[in-house]
């Protein structure tokens, strides 16, 4: 029988180290965080050979007392708390006393610290955790911590350490999660004597965001800010079109400390959902401020999984912050007004300026260049956009039309304006009127829309209410058949094949199927199962056509098999998108005027219709105002 020893204390330090010293990034966030909780606005992190041989750690905090330096590297010392009811209120970053005591256990540290109520500072150094030198000394307010040789006393762990790169890359994503958790801070980044990141420390979440993570994501986000029952979200999400192949742009803070949580991420997710296509995901950087009481992060030695009082809370705010900024810019996009138009406003001296700046896109040559102009002619489109319809429609007309945007429909008289007629003292002419708004436009705002054409056999022009509208026609028609499935895939709105198509899977998607056959019930497919990798399908939706049944089928399974669909209405909603788009109409097939109008219509008189079940916009508007500007025509 073995006998029980209290193991000495460099042994029980080690061992402890080992909970908050994994690896350079781990000390990089601890450090760090003590600096931000010593109120620091400037923090700078330098390290070389990824951390492992150096790092440097430079605040300009409120520094620590003279005497008191040999305390902070003991464990279990820290100013953050005094009494157990501290712990229900940790509004630090730090609170267990244990960073530099373990950091000083497994390295060489050597710290330089004044505090501004002192006249000197102090210099310390501690290594494997025997103290080397304790020294007053002549410093800027602050604190500057120098560790090497991580883990030089621990050789088993020094295994685990992975390649320079691949540490350094760790404490690079550690910096950029801390310097967008502080915009109030100014983070420097100095990688192997290279500068590799500058936060203003602005305070604008925002510009924090443009430092770390560049131009195109921060350009793409919307704004949020949110408020339920004292709990506050506020950030950015990615716009839906923007959205990613990982999860790895998004970002959750806590009372200003990063955190994993899976239930933020499927709330965020969950608001996206019909916004973006299955499989994709969005980015965001969201704060979530919750009363100190009721969160729990004494958890774990990372401090990076919370736990909350009231989850449910928590997460409703998280999902209804994001919806709320989705929704807001349900509104449409807007036409970027090209920069010929406002090139053509140039005088000839202007003109010669523009030519000269090698950034603008339209050179002179352009304006000699008859191609530049031209639009492609019918023949050379359809040589390069084949895309005809290959059954019938309900949508898709078979008789020839005139391509391009030539396809002038004039439905309303020719003398009609864009504006509702209000004043008309011909009592015919105003019969006439509402006869015609009823029968073409019986939709409930009296705003008519006014046909103007199609271009590329892919875009509806129309314009209603003083302004232009581009639609797809794809999107549109496929956004309003997915809600339309959404609202009605039940038994009832199947119909029955009159010869029941027999499909053969390989072996996987065959497995898929099978698996899924009360799903795609759900969905209104019938789906028997018919051995050796074939099934039956005998009932699909109504607004499928049944010609294409099997295509749809084949489509779902695939997407069943490549990509994790976890639960059932992600998979309703996958096999609804799939139909969806089968059963909409594409770029390239034909439709007559009316048609295009009535898409038109349905579109514009639903807000529901504005992205198309992928994320794309379903339609770009250009007011009147927009356009006379551009011209010229007002200031
Ligand atoms: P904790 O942060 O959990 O309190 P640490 O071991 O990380 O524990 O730090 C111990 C103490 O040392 C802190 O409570 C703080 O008083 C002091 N300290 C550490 N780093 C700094 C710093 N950069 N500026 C000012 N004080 C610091
Ligand atoms: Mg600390």
């Amino acid at each position: 029988m073995s006998r029980i020893n209290v193991l000495p204390k460099n042994i029980a330090e080690l061992i402890a180290a080992g909970e908050v010293v994994e690896r350079p990034a781990s000390v990089v966030k601890e450090l760090v965080e003590n600096s931000i909780d010593a109120g620091a606005t400037t923090i700078t992190v330098e390290i070389k050979n990824g951390g492992i041989t150096y790092i440097r750690i430079t605040d300009n905090g409120h520094g620590i007392f003279h005497e008191d330096v040999p305390k902070a590297f003991l464990s279990h010392a820290t100013s953050k708390l005094t009494t157990a009811d501290d712990l229900n209120e940790i509004f630090t970053l730090g609170f267990r006393g244990e960073a530099l005591a373990s950091v000083a256990a497994v390295s060489k540290v050597e710290i330089l610290t004044k505090s501004p109520d002192e006249s000197f500072g102090t210099s310390y150094s501690v290594a494997g955790g025997e103290e080397l030198y304790y020294e007053q000394a002549g410093c800027p307010d602050g604190t500057t911590i120098v560790v090497r040789d991580i883990f030089f006393n621990t050789p088993a762990r020094m295994k685990f350490l992975k390649r320079d790169v691949s540490e350094a890359n760790a404490v690079a994503d550690i910096v950029d999660k801390l310097a967008i958790s502080h915009p109030e801070i100014s983070f420097r980044f100095i990688r192997d004597g290279k500068q590799q990141l500058l936060t203003p420390g602005d305070s604008k979440l925002i510009s924090a965001i443009y430092a770390v993570y560049g131009k195109e994501f921060s350009e793409n986000l919307i704004e949020t800010n949110y408020e339920l029952d004292g709990i506050k979200v506020q950030g950015f999400v990615s716009k839906p079109i923007n959205s990613r192949q990982s999860r790895s742009m998004q970002f959750f803070f806590l009372n200003g400390r990063y955190i994993k949580s899976r239930a933020c991420t499927s709330s965020l997710e969950n608001a996206y959902k019909n916004s973006i296509m299955i499989g994709k995901f969005p980015g965001c950087v969201l704060n979530i401020t919750v009363p100190l009481y009721s969160v729990d992060v004494n958890v774990h030695p990372t401090k990076t999984e919370v736990r909350f009082s009231d989850e449910r809370k928590v997460f409703s705010a998280v999902y209804y912050a994001v919806k709320t900024a989705l929704d807001s810019i349900d509104s449409p996009a807007k036409l970027d007004v090209s920069p010929v138009a406002q090139k053509a406003a140039l005088t000839g001296s202007q003109l010669h300026m523009v030519e000269k700046a090698p950034e603008t896109k339209v050179s002179a040559e352009s304006f000699k260049n008859p191609s530049f102009w031209s639009v492609q002619s019918s023949t050379e489109f359809k040589s390069q956009n084949i895309a005809q319809p290959k059954r019938e429609n309900p949508f898709i007309k078979s008789e020839e039309e005139p391509d391009l945007i030539g396809n002038i429909s004039e439905i309303r008289p020719k003398n009609d304006s864009s504006e509702v007629k209000t004043h008309s003292s011909d009592a015919e002419t105003l019969l006439k009127e509402s006869v015609h708004t009823s029968v073409v436009f019986e939709e409930k705002e009296d705003i008519p829309i006014k046909l103007i054409g199609e271009a590329f056999k892919t875009y509806i022009i129309c314009e209603q209410n003083n302004k232009l509208y581009l639609i797809d026609k794809h999107a549109a028609h496929e956004r309003i058949i997915f809600n339309k499935l959404k609202k009605q895939h039940s038994k009832e709105h199947s119909q029955i094949l009159l010869s029941a198509v027999t499909v053969t899977f390989n072996k996987k998607d065959y497995g898929t199927v099978i698996e899924n056959l009360d799903v795609f019930m759900q969905c209104g497919f019938l789906v028997e199962d018919f051995g050796q990798g074939m099934v039956v399908i005998r009932e699909c939706p109504m607004l499928i056509d049944p010609a294409d049944a099997e295509d749809v089928l084949v489509e779902i399974a695939t997407n069943l098999s490549q990509h994790k669909i976890d639960t059932t209405a992600d998979k309703i909603d996958m096999i609804l998108h799939t139909s969806a788009c089968k059963a909409a109409i594409k770029a390239g097939n034909k439709n007559s005027p009316a048609e295009l109008e009535k898409l038109a219509k349905d579109v514009l008189s639903d807000e529901n219709v504005r992205y198309c079940p992928h994320g794309r916009p379903v339609f770009i508007e250009l007011t009147k105002y927009e356009l006379e500007k551009q011209f010229g025509r007002i200031q």
